[in-house]
């Protein structure tokens, strides 16, 4: 008789991880990554996002404060990103044929050819893909506990990184005496980088996209640099995959002038010599901005005729 490694229950499939902890995994591996690359993403001194989280930041967490960077957000990355390695070596140590596969991605992060976060996606799909054989060794259930307790530190993390509003959440919780729908009605907010809104208040999933129109509402007026209005508009609209691309793209439009960049006000003084006297004269201070609005118009015209060439 073969019990649950996870949960102890008895397992009816041959292995040592019940149809239900496999489907708990398998859930974690796919979620673990999402959350990893939109952290990541917040990283302090990450060239492109500059500023730490605000919340992020250890001021005393009561522990000798030699270890870690002082940056929740990067010692929980570190962390992660140092356990999915080790249960790797695990596994290759039980699977030795596996060798050349952490070889070759380990070999790509020291060339800086993969980033971490695609490192870790790529730890994840591999786990994922050999779950059935890391079912049958002595260290699946507690691989499965580990796990498991990244994910919920790094999903505590993510509402710290910068979102917005999505709108009232519509999920039924409820029905009043006439029978009538009682919905959630707490506020969401669009993480970007997830492709999903879960709502804080009643745990309901839904998808980004669905939030576009409020979230929209919201972001019209966001001031950026092309690189983060890149990764924005991608993690919002599903007919842009890459970050890359899209930055190319509004830099195009900005250098055609299609999108009418904004620069930060300085308020000046000059001598004006018509008038023989001081006058106010504004300058423009900083790199320019553009606004999310703006390049999202652009973004989604360019979508529409697309689908038009596509029909026609
Ligand atoms: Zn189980
Ligand atoms: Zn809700």
């Amino acid at each position: 008789m073969i019990h649950c490694l996870h949960c102890h229950a008895e397992t009816t499939n041959g292995l040592a991880l019940c149809e239900l902890c496999r489907r708990k995994a398998e859930t974690i591996l796919e979620v673990l990554p999402v959350y990893f690359r939109n952290l990541a993403r917040w990283r302090p001194g990450r060239s492109g996002t500059s500023r730490p989280v605000p919340g992020s930041r250890v001021l005393w967490d009561g522990q000798v404060k030699s270890a870690g960077t002082g940056d929740r957000i990067s010692d929980t990355l570190d962390e992660t990103s140092n356990a999915l390695i080790t249960w790797a070596r695990a596994l290759v140590d039980d699977r030795p044929h596996l060798t050349r596969l952490l070889d070759r991605l380990t070999a790509s992060r020291q060339a800086e050819t993969v980033t971490e976060a695609q490192a870790v996606a790529w730890l994840c799909l591999g786990f994922e893909r050999y779950l059935t054989s890391i079912s049958t060794l002595d260290w699946c259930g507690e691989f499965v506990r580990d796990l498991s307790q990244h994910e919920e530190r790094l999903q505590t993390l993510t509402p710290l990184v910068p979102g917005w509003y999505a709108g009232a959440c519509r999920q039924v919780v409820g029905f009043d005496e006439d029978g009538a729908a009682v919905r959630c009605g707490a506020g969401t907010s669009v993480i970007p980088g997830l492709t999903w809104v879960t709502c804080g208040s009643c745990g309901a999933t839904t998808y980004a996209r669905d939030h576009l129109d409020v979230v929209l509402a919201e972001a019209r007026g966001w001031l950026a640099r092309p690189k983060p209005l890149a990764e924005a508009i991608v993690a919002l609209v599903d007919t842009e995959a890459s970050v890359p691309r899209l930055y190319d793209r509004i830099r195009q439009w900005a250098n055609r002038g299609d999108l009418q960049p904004h620069h930060q006000i300085r308020r000046g003084y000059t001598w004006d010599f018509e008038q023989e006297r001081m006058v106010v004269a504004d300058e423009q201070v900083g790199h320019a901005r553009y606004r999310m609005g703006d390049a999202l118009d652009l973004v989604l015209r360019d979508t529409r005729s697309k689908k038009l060439t596509a029909v026609s």
